[in-house]
């Protein structure tokens, strides 16, 4: 029987991804049974990923879809029979980047006419997106969201077999697809998606439109994969979440938290805990008590503030105040005294007086952040802050800006000097890109370290003196 292929058209309903139903979450288990295994036998692909580290997560997964296809990849786009974006919403400019992207990857359609050109991720849950892409791209094949990854083999048959143009984006979906083929970029450190979605709706942020409602995988997978992990040598796990610290609020079945399974996890023998990202608001007593107890839960928090203003922070909807705020830092640095904290910034939201920006640059000041993300405000299409009243000036943005980055980068250098003439541990992550027989890796409080070594060292956690704090990096030398 032929099969149908117009079932492929669904574009995203920003109405129904702002839903939130109380249905419970169905986990499901991939079925790599393929019986199109060798669709991609002699055929290459190339993903470009924009954005977090869900992303990257996001990109393995493609990746490891596409060998269990047969497909090989190649960094050569002339070479590449499929071009896959893996996009970010979370700023316009990432998103123009992607359509600039686009707009130059047409070429190779020309000399390739059966290259097939995707994009995937976040952008295409936003309507817009999607009826821009139709209307202006219309040599892209394929369009897919963040929720039905799994489905790419079912996609690239339509596209490559039936030559069929595939838009299928969920809004309303909830499910967790376990056991999905990864290729992991690091052979020694791995992210590990703790859950998906986000419920907090930020008045700002995409995310829970793009990404769904909250969904905690089930603890016991979780630490499987760890175990295996540690098995296959991995040293360092990251655990991704938009929220960690909500991580278990939507079991109906079991009372268990982000502190049990940061402890849980800790009884694993990885070598490296981390996670990210932490909303201040859910950042429990339990948490600090599991990452002072824990030698193996890295002493790195990435705390996002967004602002120092309460009046700011309301307009956000992030729940929590300045004082909040700071009485949280109070609690990490008096239990985990050696701490390195680093935060996301956003100047020129709606609203921001000079007054408002004051009350950040105090924040940050009593913080003693080592390092921030920081950026003008974006607004974003469907969010409630996009129709905010912004009064502020371009030119007034960009001055608050640069007044924050220069007391941040002040936070970086101070927070890498005070570690010169110790003796750091170091997981290796590979050579510098700029010089030969110089390592580049991350100590336990994530500050990048550059020394001389070997390329054997390469994964391993090695111990190294560091004998100059730049305000980017460190310099060091090995130490036996
Ligand atoms: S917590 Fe807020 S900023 Fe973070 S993903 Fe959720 S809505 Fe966005």
């Amino acid at each position: 029987m032929k099969k149908d292929y117009s079932q492929y058209f669904r574009r995203p309903s920003t109405k129904a991804a702002r839903k939130r139903t109380t249905e419970d979450v169905q986990t499901i288990d991939f079925d790599s049974h393929l019986n199109i295994k060798h669709l991609g036998q002699g055929k290459h692909y190339l993903i470009q990923t924009y954005g977090c580290q869900g992303n990257e997560a996001d990109t393995e997964t493609i990746k490891g879809l596409l060998h269990q296809l047969d497909f090989k990849e190649t960094t050569d786009e002339r070479q590449a029979d499929l071009i896959l974006l893996n996009t970010c919403a979370i700023r316009e400019n990432a998103e123009n980047r992607v359509f600039g992207e686009l707009g130059r990857l047409k070429q190779y359609k020309k000399s390739n006419p059966d290259l097939l050109i995707g994009v995937a991720g976040c952008m295409p849950q936003e309507e817009s997106v999607v009826d821009r892409l139709l209307m202006k791209y219309p040599y892209v094949d394929l369009i897919f969201g963040t929720h039905n990854i799994y489905k790419i083999p079912e996609y690239l048959e339509t596209a490559m077999l039936a030559k069929e143009r595939v838009i299928e984006v969920f809004s309303d979906e909830g499910s967790i697809i376990e056991n999905l083929p990864k290729k992991r970029e690091f052979s020694h450190k791995a992210w590990v998606n703790i859950m998906y979605g986000c419920d907090e709706f930020c008045t700002y942020c995409v995310v829970p439109y793009t990404r769904g409602k909250e969904r905690s995988r089930d603890p016991k997978q979780v630490i499987e994969e760890v175990k295996k992990l540690v098995l296959d040598g991995y040293q360092e796990v990251t655990l991704l979440g938009q929220n960690v610290n909500s991580y278990g609020r939507d079991f109906i079945d079991k009372d268990y938290t982000f502190s049990h399974l940061l402890n849980d996890l800790a009884k694993t023998t990885i070598k490296r805990i981390r996670f990210t990202t932490s909303h201040p608001k859910d950042f429990d007593d339990a948490t600090i008590a599991a990452i002072a107890e824990h030698k193996n839960i890295m002493p790195h928090i990435h705390l996002p503030v967004q602002s120092g203003s309460n009046k700011v922070l309301k307009k956000m909807n992030r729940k929590y105040t300045k004082e909040a705020y700071l009485t949280l830092v109070d609690k990490i640095v008096k239990a985990i005294p050696h701490v390195s904290l680093t935060t996301d910034i956003i100047v020129g939201f709606p609203e921001e007086d000079d007054e408002a920006f004051e009350e950040t640059l105090d924040l940050v000041n009593q913080a003693h952040f080592e390092g921030a993300f920081t950026f003008i405000f974006s607004p974003r299409a469907g969010t409630p802050a996009a129709a905010y009243h912004d009064t502020t000036s371009n030119v007034v943005k960009k001055a608050r800006l640069q007044r924050l980055n220069t007391v941040i980068n002040q936070g970086y250098l101070k927070g890498n000097k005070r570690f010169e003439n110790q003796v750091v541990e170091v997981l290796v992550d590979g050579e510098s890109k700029n010089k030969a027989n110089i390592l580049a890796g991350y100590t336990e409080h994530n500050k990048l370290v550059n020394f001389e070594g070997d390329c054997s060292l390469i994964g391993k956690i090695v111990r190294v003196k560091v004998t100059e704090a730049k305000t980017w990096f460190l310099l060091g030398e090995r130490h036996e």
